[in-house]
């Protein structure tokens, strides 16, 4: 352990010393290929004891990204009754302490004593794209998607900004931004009130087998990304040679992010500052082997699709005229 403190404090000092190196870094690193297979999901493993703090990861997302952030109009309609308030992260772009609607990878912060010495540990935080995502199943609009991959992501055309996913969510993931999205063509005043946003794993990114674009920006390869059992194998080995510990395998009936840690979960999850826009690290059970969700997502099933298949065939509509 000893050994890995002096590295990061060395790591740390030098990023500080070269002022911009960790741009110049992002630049010269080689782009990266995913390796898959297609009858298995692609999960990620994130290695908290690698991680330097430095944020790459975080502005390569921003800058990956930026054209799916949203535009929102203004002045935003009023709301009746109004159920649901009005966020707008429009004017807090800059923000990176936490996941926004432009902000979706940030870097968690926890300090911890490790066999009686100090060490301080970043850790990068996102969606956990989870296997059986409640996110996805108690959508009522279809918006939320599932990939044959295993991601998730919120489809900016349809999502009305309910909420629901949010809701859903055992890490309330999903941030919202008023004053884009669907719901001020079909019910400005009534229903939603903007469109909710969290990483799609760069989607567009893995289509063309590209590593998604935190993966490619880490100067210190954080993150490994494969196919599910070569994953799984690789941080049980990691785990047992640190003498570690895993979140993600189980959480949620089991998430397609995987990280391993020198500190007990448990341990961090007291430590890290935890809120609004920073998930938790707690036990999670498995939100959809309850009855009640379970009988949810089964009715909301078949509407979502034909309520998807509305929305973009009013969408298409619209742009013919
Ligand atoms: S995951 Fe990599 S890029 Fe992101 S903060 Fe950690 S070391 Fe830096
Ligand atoms: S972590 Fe939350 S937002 Fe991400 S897939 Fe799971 S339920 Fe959905
Ligand atoms: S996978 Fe893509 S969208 Fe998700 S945090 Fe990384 S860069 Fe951002």
């Amino acid at each position: 352990m000893a050994v890995k403190i002096s590295r990061r404090a060395f790591l740390k000092g030098s990023i500080a010393a070269a002022g911009s190196v960790a741009g110049s870094t992002r630049i010269a690193r080689a782009a990266k290929s995913v390796t898959k297979d297609d009858k298995e999901p692609i999960v990620t493993l994130l290695d908290i004891s690698k991680c330097i703090g430095c944020e790459e990861c975080v502005h390569a997302c921003r800058e990956a990204n930026e054209t799916k952030f949203p535009k929102p109009k203004q002045p935003f309609p009023k709301m009746y009754p109004n159920r649901v308030p009005v966020q707008d992260w429009s004017q807090k772009q800059e923000v990176t302490d936490r996941l926004t609607p432009y902000n979706w990878l940030y870097i968690q912060k926890a300090s911890a004593t490790v066999n009686g010495e100090d060490i301080e540990l970043t850790i990068p935080r996102r969606c956990m794209h989870c296997q059986n995502p409640p996110c996805v199943k108690l959508c009522p609009w279809g918006a939320a998607k599932q990939e044959e991959n295993g991601l998730s992501r919120i489809d900016s055309d349809i999502c009305l900004g309910g909420s629901k996913c949010k809701k859903a969510c055992p890490w309330d993931i999903p941030e919202r931004q008023t004053g884009v999205g669907l719901y001020l063509d079909l019910l400005p005043a009534l229903a939603g009130n903007g469109v909710m946003y969290k990483c799609d794993r760069c989607y567009n990114r893995l289509e063309k087998n590209e590593v998604p674009a935190c993966i490619e920006a880490c100067p210190e390869d954080v993150q490994t990304i494969g196919p599910k059992t070569q994953i799984l194998e690789k941080a049980h080995a990691l785990a047992k040679q640190m003498n570690g510990y895993i979140y993600g395998e189980h959480e949620n009936g089991g998430t397609h992010t995987v990280y391993v840690s020198p500190v007990p979960f448990d341990q961090l999850n007291k430590i890290i500052e935890k809120g609004k826009g920073k998930p938790h690290l707690s036990k999670v059970k498995n939100m959809m082997a309850d009855g009640t969700n379970f009988a949810k997502a089964m009715l909301i099933a078949p509407i979502a699709g034909v309520v998807a298949a509305f929305g973009k065939f009013y969408l298409s509509t619209k742009e013919d005229k």
